[in-house]
């Protein structure tokens, strides 16, 4: 297989796009095409203040990667949630993420900020998900609200205009499948490459590689030389996630081209206003009374609460 711009040897062939790049053309193109996205559904300027959420894994580091690249000057955010392995694996998922983070952002000279949960509150998310009964076999629940919590409060607190995250095309139609076999109206809404700012203190949130295959991703990071960690959290194992971008490939095998056909049918159904805005996006937010950050109900946020439950060792 050539590179159909200059004839050497490809690395990738993407048949979805009828497109063969060697290493060079693609590590031009990738960014090119999110360059294109974060245009056309207007999710910043060169002139906002953008913050990264930052996992260790190959989406958001090569997402990273690209912004630099693409002169979006952008800072990254890590939240170290204190994640092993199963026991004796010898995986150290948290430590492994953060060290590579870290060895990205040095290497580059970028600034990274970093939340050590079990340092700064006293747990990681597999204890509080024990202390407070949430889940202890599957902390997911707990870990995605302290996660969303934190990275929209390192925003705020920092003055950037903007999060990025590094969801690819495969977790967006993952998340759709299990959305509309649900049909979830509340989920499905929230579902977009752009959440806007809310005046009541939650930062434009924004997915500028939601058109690109994990495949791409994974093929980026390998070519431009970048470290992440192939582990997934051990969470993660079984989960219905991976089994729906499994069930996906294997459509995607026999049709290439279908994954991205799935999501962008759903973001045009979405524009012309098929799904409702659910009650409490309409709605007005509160200012939690114990941190002073956005909540739904008023009172305390659901992350102050959960805290409540498992009161930390120390840093109330
Ligand atoms: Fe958190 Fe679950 Fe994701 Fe692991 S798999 S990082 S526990 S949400
Ligand atoms: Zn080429
Ligand atoms: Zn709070």
């Amino acid at each position: 297989m050539k590179c159909r711009s200059c004839g050497q040897p490809a690395i990738i062939n993407m048949r979805q796009h009828k497109l063969a790049l060697c290493r060079a053309h693609f590590l031009d193109w990738l960014p090119a095409q999110t360059e294109r996205f974060i245009r056309h559904y207007k999710m910043f300027t060169p002139g906002d203040k953008i913050l990264v959420a930052v996992s260790g894994g190959k989406d958001s580091l090569s997402l990273w990667d690209m912004l630099t690249r693409l002169g979006y000057p952008a800072d990254g955010v890590y939240i170290s949630l204190g994640i092993d392995g199963a026991p004796g694996s010898g995986l150290h998922y948290s430590e492994e993420s953060r060290r590579l983070t870290e060895q990205f952002a040095l290497a580059r000279s970028l600034r990274l900020h970093v939340v050590d949960l079990a340092a700064s509150y006293g747990a990681g998310i597999p204890d509080l998900a024990q202390r407070t009964r949430r889940g202890h076999d599957k902390p997911c629940s707990v870990c995605g609200l302290v996660k969303r919590y934190l990275m929209n409060r390192v925003a705020r607190e920092g003055g950037y205009t903007v999060l990025a995250t590094g969801h690819n095309l495969d977790d967006e139609a993952a998340v759709l499948m299990q959305n509309t076999l649900t049909w979830s109206a509340d989920y499905l809404m929230r579902q977009s490459p752009v959440l806007p700012a809310t005046g009541s203190g939650l930062v434009r949130k924004v997915k500028p590689v939601c058109r690109v295959y994990e495949r791409e991703m994974a093929a980026y990071a390998l070519a431009s030389g970048i470290e992440y960690i192939y582990d997934e959290c051990p969470y993660a194992v079984g989960s219905n996630t991976l089994w729906y971008k499994e069930i996906l490939n294997q459509m995607e095998e026999k049709r290439p081209g279908l994954k991205l056909q799935y999501y962008l049918g759903f973001l045009q159904a979405r524009e012309a206003g098929l799904f409702a805005p659910a009650a409490e996006d309409a709605a007005e937010l509160h200012t939690c009374v114990t941190c002073g950050q956005p909540t739904v109900a008023p009172g305390q946020c659901s992350f102050c609460r959960l805290w409540e439950k498992a009161p930390p060792a120390e840093n109330g």
